[in-house]
């Protein structure tokens, strides 16, 4: 079977999901010109000095001209803004992707922006880090991770085809699925963790009879793991949070219910009930392993720098 290959692909927005992109569409020469295009000129010209593109703009509208791929990467907030400007530009059949965490709001903004000549298919690769800009990204990041598709109704099914073996040939894995359902998922898996996590680490920095030092030397019994979550991009979560409200809401709303069930059980010393939530938490780790989303290793298996967390 021959290569999925475009002649040319067109990222706006080259951080960690657009950089990413760039060095595994290179690695495996998905493209014949990889055009990149990003809002400032600090971070263009980063793009440049570690060679991801083979041509690079500040005008997004520039860069998808007779591209046949445009991959959009940019804070979810934003997309509307940038299918607006893209547009009029765009090359009549070409696919038109983004990598947005949420989805109702992205199609929300952007399809009506966008020219009915062109293959909007939305969809968000469920692989990421910590860590933002083109200088985090790397080849191995979606490898193995999970993609999911949300095209709308009517979708061409070879545009659809050619972006499912794309991404494919990025290393991840493809699933399709409704923008709404997709919504309530990732409110679950991705969304809720971290607005958790953001939550616990401003309350202990809050804490005033313990010391930000003591947070800090002490963290590695549980603390740490929750500071990788909460040092994710602000810029990103804050477009998360105000576009996937609904959903977030609703299971936050469960979330508090479960939390003051747990807290029942404390405080009546029920230690059924709580050997019982934990031992059910545990397998669904298991589970996780053994899924392939995650290694088998103490200390959440994050001692190698490179390795992708799933997130997002
Ligand atoms: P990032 O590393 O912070 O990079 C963001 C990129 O978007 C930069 O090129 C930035 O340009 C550009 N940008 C920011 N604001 C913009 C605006 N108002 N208009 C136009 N361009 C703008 O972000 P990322 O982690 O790659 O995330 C990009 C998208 O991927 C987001 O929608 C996010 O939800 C999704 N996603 C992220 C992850 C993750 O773990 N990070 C995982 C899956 C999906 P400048 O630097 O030039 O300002």
């Amino acid at each position: 079977m021959s290569k999925i290959h475009f002649d040319k692909i067109a990222l706006i927005g080259i951080g960690l999901i657009g950089s990413s992109l760039a060095r595994v569409i290179k690695r495996e020469g998905l493209a014949g010109q990889i055009v990149i295009s990003t809002r400032s000129e600090k971070t263009l010209e980063r793009a440049k000095a570690l060679g991801l593109g083979d041509s690079y703009t500040l005008d997004s509208a520039e860069a998808v001209k007779d591209a046949d791929l445009v991959v959009i990467s940019v804070p979810v907030g934003s997309s509307g803004e940038v299918a607006r400007h893209i547009a009029g530009s765009l090359k009549p059949g070409a696919i038109v992707t983004d990598v947005g965490s949420t989805k109702g709001s992205v199609i929300a903004q952007m399809q009506p922006e966008l020219p009915s000549n062109v293959h909007f298919i939305p969809g968000h690769p469920l692989a990421g880090t910590e860590y933002s800009g083109p200088d985090a990204g790397f080849a191995e990041l979606f490898s193995n991770r999970w993609c999911i598709l949300t095209p709308l109704d009517g979708t061409d099914t070879d545009a659809l085809d050619r972006l499912t073996k794309f991404w494919e040939a990025c290393g991840s894995r493809l699933d399709t699925m409704d923008p709404v359902h997709h919504d309530r998922v990732l409110a679950i898996v991705s969304h809720l963790p971290h607005i958790i996590a953001y939550n616990i680490v401003g309350t202990a920095s809050d804490l005033e009879e313990v010391t930000n030092s003591e947070v800090i030397k002490y963290s590695a019994s549980g603390f740490r793991d929750f500071t990788r979550l909460a040092a994710s991009d602000p810029t990103m979560w804050r477009d998360v949070c105000l576009h996937n409200k609904e959903a977030i809401l609703e299971m936050l709303a469960r979330f508090s219910e479960d939390l003051a069930s747990l807290q029942r059980s404390i405080r009546w010393g029920d230690g059924d009930a709580l050997f019982s939530l934990f031992t059910r938490t545990r397998a669904v780790r298991r589970g996780i392993i053994d899924a392939g989303q995650e290694v088998d290793a103490p200390d959440f298996g994050r001692q190698k720098a490179t390795q992708a967390t799933p997130s997002q």
